[in-house]
């Protein structure tokens, strides 16, 4: 920690901070400059957090940390990229670079299985579609809850693709794990701690939306619960976050590719969908986040998007889809992957 202390202070009153630092755990190192002296603390900040009370000191201008707060999800904690095995042979963050496709929402036997076995056709890898939905309203289509969940398992039973779909509370945690292969956790959830803990202890691997106004390090601490409930699978997934833009439902923030490559090892999914709102806008999202070094994409796709009961104005036809997945392969490997 770095301790800026306020101008004209008398000996007496410095010795009483340094003698509070040693207190708490620290060695200070007393840096003197022509108007400011500043202490540098040294000691491991994960152990010794009780530094800021300093804050509240009068001789104390400002307690600034040194070392980040997020530990187990940084690069600084484990160097290789992390690799998140889903089902049986999905590997996400590697060299292959994986697309999971499927409608917003389970709505039918047929929507789901003719969704899957066209996207598997067109080269998805893992089949996403909600069972239990997160809607704004309460009016609005809520899922078919367990039902979708038997639905998703009929499908990858008859396409062999893995499926994720989201979990939204802790009450459903074992029962959606049981038929999930990869937990889902919303963007409006990314902060519901004890969800987070719950989806962790499942065992399945977990992928993270970005929350709606989440800062990246707010994000980085959200994963972070679940590396510290012992569950290493975690994946995090940009989706777009509030501004006020309006041309797009969000702003899709493909700046988090590089940063969360930098800070983190765990890999990188961009959901173009919420990202953006609108399916015109969705086949370059993807080749961007392709070529920027995203370890996979979770694209909303839809026999037919027009009558689809959420999220219609933002889901690829299945024709739309094969035509991405035709013309993707150049962006995948200006990364240096290869599609799965
Ligand atoms: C979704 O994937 O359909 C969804 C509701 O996502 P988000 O939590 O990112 O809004
Ligand atoms: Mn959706």
């Amino acid at each position: 920690m770095i301790v800026v202390l306020k101008p004209n202070l008398t000996k007496k009153q410095e010795a009483a901070v340094l003698r509070e630092i040693r207190k708490l755990g620290y060695r200070p190192h007393v840096m003197r400059g022509v108007a400011r002296t500043v202490i540098g603390a040294i000691g491991d900040e994960q152990t010794h957090h009780t530094l800021e009370t300093l804050t509240a000191w009068p001789q104390v201008e400002s307690v600034m940390p040194v070392q980040k707060r997020f530990k187990l999800t940084s690069r600084e904690a484990h160097q290789p990229n992390s690799q998140v095995k889903v089902g049986k042979n999905v590997v996400i963050g590697g060299d292959r670079f994986h697309v999971m496709a499927g409608p917003c929402s389970v709505e039918s036997e047929k929507q789901i299985i003719d969704t899957a076995k066209a996207v598997k056709a067109a080269g998805a890898t893992v089949l996403r579609g909600g069972a239990f939905k997160p809607r704004t309203s309460p009016y609005e289509f809520q899922g078919l809850g367990e039902k979708g969940l038997k639905l998703l398992a009929k499908a990858r039973k008859e396409t062999g693709l893995p499926i994720i779909t989201e979990l939204l509370s802790e009450n459903h945690a074992e029962m959606v794990a049981e038929y999930a292969d990869i937990l889902q956790i919303g963007a409006r959830n990314a902060q519901n701690f004890q969800l987070l803990i719950a989806a962790a202890k499942t065992g399945k691997p977990v992928l993270l939306k970005r929350g709606l106004s989440m800062k990246v390090e707010e994000w980085l601490l959200a994963g972070e619960y679940v590396l510290a409930n012992e569950n290493p699978n975690l994946m995090f997934c940009e989706r777009g976050i509030r501004t006020f833009e309006t041309y797009t439902r969000n702003t899709l923030d493909l700046s988090t590719i590089p940063i969360v490559k930098k800070e983190s090892h765990c890999p990188i999914v961009i959901d173009p969908s919420q990202g953006c709102g609108r399916a015109d806008l969705v086949m370059n999202l993807c080749k961007g986040a392709a070529a920027m070094g995203a370890d996979a994409l979770l694209i909303e796709v839809h026999p037919n998007p027009a009558e689809a009961w959420s999220d219609g104005a933002q889901q690829l036809t299945l024709d739309n889809f094969k035509q991405l997945m035709d013309e993707l392969p150049p962006f995948v490997a200006a990364s240096g992957r290869t599609m799965a």
